[in-house]
């Protein structure tokens, strides 16, 4: 009685963060929860020091959220370009904000549009996410006079890059590069990042995770997942993705080696319903209103966060047909879920996803 005590606490202790089951630490994941961005963050690590790669990613979350990239917390850079923006005066993008920006606006130009990072004053007037946190009391619809009022100052054909400095065929994003390039804006539009952000957080922890000399990770924020390395059993890491009609349910998972980032976009998860109609979280940047199309869910399989999770909710806001061509011009894998259940996937992602058997 007593072993089997001492054997379920070791089983306890690998999965909340402990590396005493006689294994190197290098063998056995550390584990670890927490929130950030919004969402829930897991971390599960293969290194000497996992516990303190983890908490140095606790820590970069902390910062990119509340000094970089937020537009809800009135210190970070975001806030502060938006307050410029406001009261109409130029703001200085500083590295690697400038870069975010570029590599944005190079996808809002191929998505025809469908990814606008200057929707803030459209996503607040919604405010979705925070209805959609509290049950949904007290929402309402706004009016489409509203709607239009903010949309009028949205669009990314408002932003205008002088001086580019910056190679035009990379669309990687450059994080340590020096401030390399200036913009202008027609009006006060305001950014709102939270279609990239976590994509970009997992952009930044995998230098972590390199950094520190990790063997092997699997970082979930939210909707977007990092795989790193390789797993000391040699078995490929297995990415699930949600049954967006049942979301109780996985529809497969992706079976992936190596680095990979995975990011999915759905209108399942932050939405309200009022009147029988459910309102979502992603907006067509063209009417103002959550997008109403056949889909569900997208996910994208890219090589980093920012592409993963840019894509998802362009590919999202397009459809399955144009957002099928806009994956492939970009080179990733993408899955698409319709309403009606039925999957769509690009040829790569054939191969690496494998479909539950109901
Ligand atoms: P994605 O599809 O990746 O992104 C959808 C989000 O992008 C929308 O929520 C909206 O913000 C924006 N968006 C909508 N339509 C478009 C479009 N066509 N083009 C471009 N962008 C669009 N949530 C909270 O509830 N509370 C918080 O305090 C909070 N803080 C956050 C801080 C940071 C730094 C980040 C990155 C996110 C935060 N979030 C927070 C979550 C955020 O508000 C979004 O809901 C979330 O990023 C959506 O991510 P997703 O992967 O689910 O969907
Ligand atoms: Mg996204």
């Amino acid at each position: 009685m007593k072993r089997i005590l001492s054997l379920v606490l070791c089983a306890g202790m690998v999965l909340i963060g402990g590396s005493g089951c006689g294994k190197s630490a290098k063998d056995t994941p550390y584990q670890k929860t927490n929130i950030a961005m919004g969402t829930m963050v897991t971390q599960t690590i293969y290194a000497e020091g996992a516990d303190e790669l983890a908490s140095h990613i606790d820590i970069l979350l902390q910062q990119l959220e509340t000094e970089e990239l937020s537009y809800r917390l009135p210190d970070s850079k975001v806030s502060k370009i938006n307050q410029s923006l406001g009261n109409g005066e130029t703001p200085v993008i500083q590295a690697p904000l400038d870069t975010y920006i570029q590599d944005c606006l190079k996808l809002w130009e191929q998505s025809d549009g469908a990814l606008d990072i200057t929707l803030g004053k459209v996503v607040s007037l919604w405010n979705i996410d925070t209805y959609s946190a509290n049950g949904g009391e007290g929402f309402e619809v706004p009016s489409k006079e509203a709607i239009e009022e903010a949309l009028s100052q949205a669009g990314m054909e408002k932003i205008h890059l002088q001086n580019n400095l910056v190679p035009q065929d990379d669309q990687t994003t450059q994080q340590n590069s020096q401030p390399s390039s200036q913009f202008t804006f027609d009006g006060p539009v305001s950014l709102d990042l939270g279609a990239v952000g976590k994509g970009i957080a997992l952009d930044r922890i995998h230098d972590v995770l390199m950094e520190g000399g990790a063997s092997a990770a699997i970082i979930q924020v939210g909707g977007s997942v990092l795989t790193y390395g390789e797993k000391p059993n040699g078995q490929p890491f297995k990415v699930a993705v949600v049954n967006p009609l049942d979301t109780g349910k996985q529809l497969g998972y992706l079976s992936l080696k190596g680095q990979w980032c995975v990011s999915t976009s759905g209108d399942y998860e932050r939405y309200v319903e009022k009147d029988g109609v459910r309102y979502h979280h992603i907006l067509d940047p063209k009417t103002g209103y959550p997008v109403d199309n056949e889909l569900c869910s997208v996910t994208i399989l890219a090589k980093n966060g920012f592409l993963s999770d840019a894509l998802s909710t362009a590919c999202f806001v397009c459809g399955t047909k144009t957002g099928m061509e806009l994956a492939k011009a970009c080179e990733v894998e993408a899955l698409f879920v319709n309403k009606n259940g039925e999957l769509t996937m690009t040829e790569g992602m054939q191969k690496i996803f494998v479909e539950n058997k109901q």
